[in-house]
């Protein structure tokens, strides 16, 4: 199979610094069609032996004004219908927000695996308050992770690869 991760969710969750991580040195590779700066990345990565494809996209946006928010959306639309694996990434920091749950619903459609990722949990502290993300009622389970310091991204990709 084409081991393919999607990691979706709203802007400055931490989307991208998740993304540089799984892929390492590697380069990452723009979709450029509409030419714009939020639109997929394709990336490589590998775990205990498996090989994988990871795609960032420049988050879901609802209810603004941007002239791109359609094709943000498509953006999304198209990286989980790609994907084999979804991560449904949120911000232990901010906590849940209107568009988190919003961003939920529309997952809801897709029956593939999905995971959500609670990160900017820096410390054991701030890994407790994933737990209000369980509201979202989404999810074959909840990881706190740190994209900044790397903790939690292991136990991660050790459910992922299962899917592979
Ligand atoms: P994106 O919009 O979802 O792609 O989010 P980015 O990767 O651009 O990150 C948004 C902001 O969150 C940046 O200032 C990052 O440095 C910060 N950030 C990302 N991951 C973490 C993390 O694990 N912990 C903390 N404290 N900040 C993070
Ligand atoms: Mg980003």
């Amino acid at each position: 199979s084409s081991n393919i991760i999607a990691i979706v969710g709203r802007p400055n969750v931490g989307k991208s610094t998740l993304f540089n991580r799984l892929i390492g040195h590697r380069k990452a590779i723009m979709d450029n069609v509409s030419g714009v700066t939020r639109d997929r990345s394709y990336g490589h990565g590998d775990w205990i032996g498996k090989y994988f494809t990871v795609i960032d996209t420049g988050g879901y946006v609802h209810g603004t004004d941007d002239i791109f928010e359609e094709e943000i959306n498509k953006q999304v639309e198209l990286a989980v219908k790609e994907a084999d694996v979804i991560l449904f990434m949120v911000d232990v920091d901010a906590g849940l927000t209107g568009l988190d749950e919003e961003f939920a619903n529309y997952l809801r459609r897709t029956d593939k695996p999905i995971y959500i990722v609670a990160n900017k949990a820096d410390s054991n502290a701030r890994a407790h308050q994933m737990g209000e993300f369980y509201a979202l009622g989404i999810g074959l389970e909840i990881f706190p992770v740190s994209s900044q310091n790397g903790s939690g991204t292991g136990e991660l990709l050790d459910a992922v690869i299962t899917h592979f």
